[in-house]
């Protein structure tokens, strides 16, 4: 006689990467689907080496420390990974993400594409990397024009580092094309939704 499934949703959380460049809306788009969805969803908050930016809070948006605090924690091995990203030191804390997923819940990263890379082969089975970008080059620096926070400088460098990021794209999982925020964020809650319906390599489903 077989038995049923004892369980057809996956239970285990997962980690939710998402890493884009500068300008592709990143930020928006992972802030808004955290918003709507709580409840099952945490949100990783890095350590970062980089001075506030006006409106950002210690603990909210970032955990800003020093850079000696930074490679004591390195030392410590309590990043699951870390960065240099821009000139800056960005790190996810390992008892964050591990929190996350013995509660059984998704936990959203906005990292950069060494992150996502060097998370996704720590934790190759229940990890989901996301990228997203505008429809094209062109679109981005309009976006970083428009939106006025950095300087000729700064955009080129921006533009420069896109180009070095799109060559990570073939190792990423699924691909969100920013058009419209409401769009973006409905694709990457659908992604999200679909993790629960992943066959879990190491669990037996029929005995
Ligand atoms: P920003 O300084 O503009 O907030 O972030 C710069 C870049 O660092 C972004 O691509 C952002 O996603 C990335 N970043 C933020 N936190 C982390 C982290 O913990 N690890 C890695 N690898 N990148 C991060």
């Amino acid at each position: 006689m077989s038995k049923k499934i004892s369980n057809s949703i996956k239970k285990a959380g997962n980690i939710i990467i998402i890493s884009a460049p500068s300008g592709a809306g990143k930020s928006s788009i992972c802030e808004a689907v955290f918003a709507e969805s709580k409840k099952n969803i945490s949100y990783s908050i890095s350590y970062t080496t980089r001075s506030p930016r006006k409106g950002e809070e210690n603990g909210k948006n970032y955990y800003f420390i020093s850079e000696n605090k930074f490679k004591q924690m390195i030392e410590k091995k309590r990043f699951a990974e870390w960065a240099k990203v821009h000139g800056n030191y960005y790190g996810t804390s390992k008892k964050l993400i591990n929190k996350a997923l013995n509660d059984g819940k998704n936990i959203i990263l906005a990292i950069d594409v060494q992150g996502g890379v060097s998370l996704k082969k720590q934790y190759p089975n229940n990890s989901c990397m996301i990228f997203i970008m505008t429809t094209d080059l062109k679109t981005l620096k309009k976006r970083l024009t428009a939106r006025n926070k950095d300087c000729k400088g700064t955009i080129s460098m921006r533009m420069r580092n896109a180009k070095k990021e799109l060559k990570y794209l073939p190792k990423y999982e699924y691909l969100v094309i920013n058009r419209k925020l409401d769009e973006a964020v409905h694709a990457v809650k659908t992604i999200i939704k679909s993790l629960e319906y992943k066959i879990e390599k190491d669990r037996i489903y029929f005995a």
